[in-house]
């Protein structure tokens, strides 16, 4: 198999410091049984993804299956991310209901080729936390790893 020249920059792997891992899971629990949605900054080095901060938004369609964001409410957040110094790494949302999984819905929306995709899941009450990376095709699970001491 051929390589594509313009192949998007895949990132094996994304770290995150374990207070940055319990904010996200304590700002989707927020917002049950709806659906919670919103931005993940950090700094990307060879293929690492370094989360350091979670930008919440508003899921304008407060619905338990599906999310919406607000368009300002995004571009003021990249604003605020860029001058932070960070980078846009990726979009989390949770599955208050379902696994964590990308639903069909997710795979219809999503356009990013170069972001991680984070799903948050509560199916059963129980907390499961899964990422992937999007080639524009399909999305493939990337390893999650936790870091202690930061
Ligand atoms: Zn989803």
């Amino acid at each position: 198999m051929s390589r594509l020249k313009n192949a998007p920059v895949v990132h094996k792997m994304l770290k995150i410091p374990r207070a940055v891992f319990e904010n996200l899971i304590e700002v989707c629990k927020r917002e049950f049984p709806n659906e919670a949605c919103g931005l993940i900054a950090g700094v990307r080095e060879n293929g690492v993804s370094y989360a350091k901060k979670i930008y919440p938004l508003k899921n304008i369609a407060q619905s338990p299956f599906v999310y919406e964001t607000d368009a300002e409410e995004v571009y003021n957040a990249f604003l605020n991310i860029e001058k932070s110094g960070l980078s846009i790494l990726g979009i989390y949302h949770s599955h208050p209901f379902s696994r964590a999984e990308p639903s069909e819905l997710d795979r219809r929306s999503a356009f990013y080729p170069d972001m991680i995709y984070v799903i948050v899941s509560f199916e059963g009450g129980i907390v499961d936390v899964e990422a992937y990376s999007w080639d524009g095709e399909k999305f493939t699970k990337q390893s999650i790893s936790i870091e202690d001491g930061n």
